[in-house]
């Protein structure tokens, strides 16, 4: 018992010391603990002591989601060259936010803010990276991981491939840096056009591949294309996420978890054009 204060006492430490927000990002082995969900270890924390007071004032300020696809120069067939992003501009604009005050966080911890459980750095921004691609790891990892930031992967479940995708291999080390990892479907249809079992499938399918296979706890979704109506939105509650992000432009708003706007970053912004998104509201 006395054991047991002491582990619990630890945890409140770390709670208040802000770090509790990163334990369902350290992921376990699952050679050490095959089923265990990352949900119970909230589930322990919460019989510890009472929580850190939360901050005062208001916590309903709009937060940036950047929304960045390929890391990479556009091929020439590339039939959508925006939504490529070359390295040194990815670079670049990483170096840009960090000298302008801004601070990386996760969508878990906007979330966490907005229901007034902690406080957010000044300037926080949460970098969303759709789909899976292999310069998810290449790029965006040692570049975020050099300024300890964490990144958001949107994970469509059939880009758990070799050549362009993330390997599953790849996907662990992000988790391991502190990376979030959401939900972006199995195979990225238009959810609005596919029928109730497909929408099971897709939406709370996904989410539970991705927590068997990973050990995270998955609590976004991101729409693929941006296509959501009633019915999808419907389903992704149901599937048990705590709120979705769009492709909607915007800042992201307490008042809208399932319905999250993001700030579209193009190839062709190099830093001028994602200061002016992030200066205007996008
Ligand atoms: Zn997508």
């Amino acid at each position: 018992m006395r054991r047991l204060l002491i582990v619990l006492a630890a945890l409140g430490v770390l709670a208040a010391a802000g770090v509790l927000v990163w334990l369902p990002f350290r992921g376990h082995s699952r050679a050490a603990a095959p089923r265990r969900r990352t949900r119970s270890t909230r589930v322990e924390v919460s019989t510890g002591p009472p929580p850190p007071k939360p901050p005062t004032g208001p916590h309903d300020a709009p937060v940036p989601i950047l929304m960045y696809h390929v890391l990479a120069p556009p091929l020439p067939s590339a039939p959508y060259p925006d939504l490529y992003v070359k390295p040194a501009d990815f670079r670049a604009q990483v170096a840009w936010l960090a000298a302008h005050g801004y601070h990386a966080v996760t969508l878990r911890q906007v979330y966490d803010y907005w229901r007034g459980a902690h406080g957010l750095p000044r300037r926080p921004v949460v970098l969303t990276f759709d789909d899976g691609y292999h310069s998810d790891f290449t790029v965006a990892l040692p570049t975020l991981r050099a300024r300890r930031w964490p990144g958001v992967l949107n994970l469509e479940v059939r880009n758990l491939q070799p050549v362009w995708g993330t390997r599953p291999g790849m996907v662990r080390k992000l988790i391991a840096a502190g990376w979030e990892i959401d939900a972006h479907t199995m195979t990225h249809p238009d959810l609005t056009t596919v029928d109730a079992a497909q929408l099971r499938y897709q939406v709370a399918g996904s989410r539970a591949a991705i927590r068997r296979m990973f050990d995270v706890p998955v609590d976004f979704f991101c729409y693929p294309s941006g296509r959501y109506d009633d019915a999808v939105v419907a389903a992704v509650r149901d599937a048990g996420f705590l709120g979705a992000t769009t492709t909607n432009e915007g800042f992201a708003r307490p008042d809208a978890l399932f319905t999250l706007d993001r700030v579209r970053v193009n190839g062709s912004d190099g830093v001028a054009g994602l200061a002016a998104k992030l200066e205007h509201g996008a």
